[in-house]
């Protein structure tokens, strides 16, 4: 068996306990402050240089190999999300009202893990490995945070690695693919703005809620209407708000909603329709809207070429082929991407879902995952970065 697996295997009880106490012990973004405590002893146990208060709340481990040689980022998201448990393990969350229902216990755990196989073997390789253990990446900016706090700096990184352990797919299997693997998303705001007055004397008034009922059906049609079918995109209105009482006519309506996309034209072209249909159907009934994007854009998760080469090779030196994996680009963003963006990189997709328990899906009150996995991602992050700082193969900058 390869080494690094056999030494990922010795470290089953640790991890498990790892992920288990961060599972009881979730923290919401930007508040990971036992978690980053745990991460951070951790490291200078193994003697590891570690800097705290990178993005806030995110830790930053520096393990240097044998001498001079390239750096690879290894990143792990450490935040829980606003969710109230209801799956019943012994190990639930003790934390009311918050959850680790991503897996991102899995990934802190994960990286630890890392950590020590890394610190291990400080002679077998050169260069240095920045261990991110990132904050607030449930749609918070955690990633772009660390970024601003030069996570990226002194020395940049030649190439960044990271995973996601994915429930929706089999336990075992690793879905290590170049090109889109996750969308990039958008917020958007629409404020309709009609003429309140007597339920009884609509002529009257300019019925807000029947302006923002028509916006929102027409706004459903500019994803299969105009949008080109081989492209993907998804538009959802997730909060439609208006109206005070049963006999009053609502004066405004609010829409929040999201965008979902690869392709920054179709991504014009969506921003582009709904501020044509707000303004079609508004005029159509003398109503006047408001339209916002939102600053915070997560962009697409594109793996690159060569990286995703090295990240292959790593896999295929600890795993049978038939674990290797494809999947269709997923529609839910990640914040990996902003260091995809910067650096050539691979994002890997872990299939965790338990063979013979029934487990809600990602951000449900029932997720859970398969935490045989977490050896097998420990292994895989801890030989891609040290395959690539033993033969540094040139990555192109672009992807
Ligand atoms: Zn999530
Ligand atoms: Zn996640």
């Amino acid at each position: 068996m390869n080494p690094i697996l056999q030494q990922a295997q010795t470290l089953h009880d640790s991890l498990l306990q790892w992920r288990r106490d961060l599972h009881q012990h979730p923290e919401l973004g930007f508040t990971e402050v036992r978690t980053a405590a745990k991460v951070a002893d951790h490291l200078r146990d193994l003697g590891i240089d570690v800097i705290t208060g990178i993005g806030k709340t995110g830790v930053v481990g520096m393990v240097k190999g044998n001498g001079p040689g390239p750096t690879v980022l290894l990143r792990f998201d450490m935040d829980a999300l606003p969710i109230s448990e209801e799956t019943g393990v012994a190990y639930a969350s003790q934390n009311q009202g918050v959850m680790h229902a991503c897996g991102h216990d899995g990934h802190t755990a994960i990286g630890m893990g890392v950590a020590q196989i890394l610190a291990a073997r400080r002679q077998q390789w050169p260069g240095q490995i920045k261990l991110l253990f990132q904050p607030a990446e449930e749609g918070l900016g955690g990633a772009m945070a660390t970024i601003r706090d030069g996570v990226l700096d002194n020395p940049r990184p030649d190439v960044a690695f990271g995973l996601h352990l994915w429930n929706q797919y089999p336990r075992g299997q690793f879905m290590v693919q170049a090109g889109p693997l996750m969308a990039a998303a958008d917020r958007f705001r629409i404020r309709i703005q009609g003429r309140g007055g007597h339920g009884g004397q609509p002529q009257d008034t300019i019925d807000a809620i029947l302006v923002a009922t028509q916006a929102a059906n027409a706004l459903h049609t500019i994803v299969s209407r105009n949008v080109p079918p081989a492209e993907m995109a998804v538009l959802s209105i997730g909060c439609f708000h208006g109206g005070s009482a049963f006999n009053i006519i609502a004066e405004t309506v609010t829409m929040n909603g999201t965008l979902r996309t690869f392709n920054p034209h179709i991504r014009d072209l969506l921003i582009r329709r709904m501020d044509e249909v707000l303004a079609g159907v508004c005029a159509a009934h003398g109503a006047s809207y408001e339209f916002e994007m939102d600053d915070f854009f997560t962009p697409a998760v594109i793996n690159h070429q060569q990286a995703t080469e090295v990240m292959r090779t790593a896999a295929l030196q600890l795993f049978a082929a038939q674990r290797l994996g494809r999947i269709s680009p997923m529609m839910v963003a990640e914040d990996m991407s902003e260091f995809l963006n910067r650096l050539p990189g691979c994002f890997v997709i872990v299939g965790a879902r338990p063979p013979d328990a029934e487990v809600g899906p990602h951000h449900n009150p029932h997720f859970n995952i398969d935490e045989t996995m977490l050896v097998d991602g420990a292994a895989l992050l801890a030989n891609a970065a040290i395959t690539y700082l033993n033969h540094p193969v040139a990555l192109s900058t672009s992807p």
